[in-house]
């Protein structure tokens, strides 16, 4: 039966550091970390999503500035706001939720971000120093699994990695951070054939495909690693993963379970970023 790998606690533990770091940057060096959250529109998730950020901010002890635009906001004018705090001295971190309403291209708004400032690590400067090795924010979510593989003392070094799932957001960001600790990576998709089989190989497997519960007990090597990125509402209102858990406990060594696996470390690394931000911008003397 596998160990099941806590995220709500190792969490707790990063925005405990966060702070603490943050009071020792306030009092060394008088700087506040900023955190700027735009939502544009009304999406319901991205509501709750944003006000667990900004929450997590003012726990953290940063100054936290919310912008909360209407759904007829202009691209035009949303790229105004973002050069704004580009500028603004008191903002390290500029965070626009996504998904933006649909007459809004959100690579061009993403771009506008300055790379020192985009602490969701989205930016094209930021995805290159992901693929080249070089210094760089880097995608939260992704950051999150390598995080609680570290602190579970789960080595990378050496090991086949599967990920089911290559989105720009987590899958491929996550075949780069594995890549460059060292693991075999191979990323699945809809197109892979036998999937089974590949999953199978896997000494730490990843889900993030978005499909509850797809990734059966059977799918998983005896002993593996297995990360449970989705998050999926089912009919009957409850949250799964896309890990049939019961099934793949069996077989695992270790597991996240969905709620309280991936999810809680997306937002202690956007804080942890935001330190991060501050922290280099004040020394830059920028
Ligand atoms: P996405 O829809 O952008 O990408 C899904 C990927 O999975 C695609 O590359 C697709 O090819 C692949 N895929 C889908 N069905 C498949 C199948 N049957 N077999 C093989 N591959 C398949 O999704 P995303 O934005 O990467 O998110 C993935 C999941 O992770 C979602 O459930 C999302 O809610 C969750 N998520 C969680 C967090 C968090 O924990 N904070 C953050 C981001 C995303």
């Amino acid at each position: 039966m596998a160990e099941v790998i806590d995220g709500n606690r190792i969490a707790r533990e990063v925005r405990a550091e966060v702070r603490a770091q943050t009071l020792e940057l306030k009092e060394k060096r008088g700087i506040t970390p900023g955190l700027a959250v735009v939502l544009v529109g009304e999406d319901p998730a991205s509501k709750i999503y944003v006000g667990h950020k900004e929450k997590a901010a003012a726990e953290a002890g940063f100054l936290s500035r919310e912008y909360r635009l209407p759904a007829e906001t202009t691209e035009g004018s949303l790229r105004e706001i973002v050069a704004g705090l580009n500028a603004s001295p008191e903002i390290h971190g500029i965070l626009v939720q996504l998904p933006l309403p649909k007459h809004i291209n959100p690579d061009v708004v993403i771009e506008t971000i300055d790379p020192r400032k985009d602490v969701d690590g989205f930016h094209p400067v930021n995805i290159g120093g992901l693929f080249t090795g070089r210094p760089g924010h880097r995608a939260c979510t992704p950051l999150g699994v390598i995080e609680l593989l570290d602190r579970s003392g789960i080595a990378i070094e050496g090991k086949e990695a599967v990920i089911v799932g290559r989105s720009n957001i987590v899958g491929k960001p996550l075949a780069l951070m594995l890549l460059n600790r060292h693991a075999t990576v191979t990323i699945c998709h809809t197109r892979t054939r036998d999937l089974a089989a590949v999953a199978r190989r896997a000494d730490i497997l990843v889900a993030a495909a978005g499909r509850a519960e797809m990734v059966r007990g059977d799918m998983v090597k005896e002993g593996a690693v297995v990360i449970d990125v989705g998050i999926n509402r089912k009919a009957d209102g409850k949250l799964v993963g896309d890990v049939a858990f019961a099934e793949a406990a069996a077989r695992a060594s270790y597991i996240t379970p969905v709620p309280g696996g991936v999810g809680p470390m997306t937002i202690a690394m956007l804080l942890r970023n935001t330190l991060s931000a501050a922290s280099l911008w004040g020394e830059a003397g920028a």
